[in-house]
């Protein structure tokens, strides 16, 4: 099923990301956390795709199982960078005869090493190949948005303008980077309709579990922390179990006020951890109803 379909009902939808192995030998554990978190019936799953397309393989083959074998519609991650359009053709191939209908399209990040010179890349960025893949075929896309604005973009005008032209290229659908206080999404919600991108966008949540990977996270992707999250961050951050705890209620407690206010599709990165998805699929499961756990 496209996750357009689903969006477009215009009811509360949570859905799951999880992420590839790197290697075979951890294969068998992603495959099955993927079968716990389908198992929560959300109304779509994400798998990404590694940096350079090192993992394209198991993203294809989990989305495929995840759809295929659990029943969920999956959205297979597929990045740009290092990439000719003969290797973006492939791909695309391959998720069409694996029956994927779903593609989130992005640039990826600008890798320390790069495998392929950078004149020999078919696309520089994210609408580029949200073009390509719409040409490709019958795919429906999503692209990613940034409401604290892509570290790489000067200001808030010209990352919007630049995301204006991945809905102009076909995309579908928007998912948010990650953020912690609401008012933010509020706000970037309101400029991004100034700005005429009307698509649905999709709130990206993050429970945070693990005070040092947040901190690393945090620093990478220019995401703020407002001071009710950094008290919890000191108080309870050395404490895993506490942590957890307290990270699963503020991201609930951020889901429910992002419902109230007409937001009505939350996505969670799940970090692979389904004990976190099952707890948040639990607190949610009068307010989105109709699912058995
Ligand atoms: P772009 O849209 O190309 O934007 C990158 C920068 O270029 C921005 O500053 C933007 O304003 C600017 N820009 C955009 N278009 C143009 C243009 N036409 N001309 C000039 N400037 C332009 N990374 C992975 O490696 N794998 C994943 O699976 C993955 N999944 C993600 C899912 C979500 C929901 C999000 C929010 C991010 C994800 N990322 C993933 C990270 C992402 O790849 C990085 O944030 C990357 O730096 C930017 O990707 P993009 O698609 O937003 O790029």
């Amino acid at each position: 099923m496209k996750i357009s379909e689903i969006l477009n009902k215009n009811v509360p939808t949570l859905s799951f990301e999880v992420f590839p192995p790197k290697t075979d030998v951890t294969l068998a554990a992603v495959m099955k956390t993927t079968e716990e978190v389908a198992a929560l019936r959300p109304d779509f799953m994400s798998v990404t795709f590694g940096a350079g397309g090192t993992t394209g393989k198991y993203t294809l083959d989990i989305s495929e199982n995840i759809q295929n074998k659990f029943g969920v519609p999956s959205l297979a991650h597929l990045t740009c960078v290092c990439s000719t359009a003969e290797m973006i053709n492939a791909r695309l191939a391959s998720f069409k005869a694996a029956g994927i209908e779903n593609i989130m399209a992005l640039r990826g990040d600008i890798p320390k090493e790069i495998t392929l010179p950078r004149e020999k890349w078919a696309y520089s960025h994210a609408d580029e190949l949200i073009r390509a893949i719409k040409e490709y075929g019958d795919f429906c896309v999503g692209g990613a948005c940034y409401p604290e604005t892509h570290p790489e973009s000067q200001n808030r005008r010209e990352d919007i303008a630049n995301l204006k032209k991945k809905t102009e290229a076909g995309c579908d659908f928007l998912t948010t980077q990650m953020f912690f206080d609401n008012n933010i999404l509020f706000n970037f919600l309101y400029h991004l309709r100034e700005a005429g991108v009307n698509v649905p966008v999709i709130a990206g949540i993050m429970p945070v579990t693990n005070a040092v990977q947040i901190r690393r996270i945090l620093q990478i992707s220019g995401t703020q922390l407002p001071q009710r999250f950094k008290a919890i961050l000191d108080k309870f951050g050395e404490t895993p179990a506490a942590m957890t705890q307290a990270g699963i209620a503020y991201a609930t407690d951020q889901i429910i006020d992002l419902y109230a206010n007409g937001v009505n599709h939350v996505h969670i990165y799940t970090m692979n951890n389904p004990a976190v998805a099952r707890k948040i699929s639990e607190n949610l499961s009068d307010i989105i109803g109709r699912r058995q756990l």
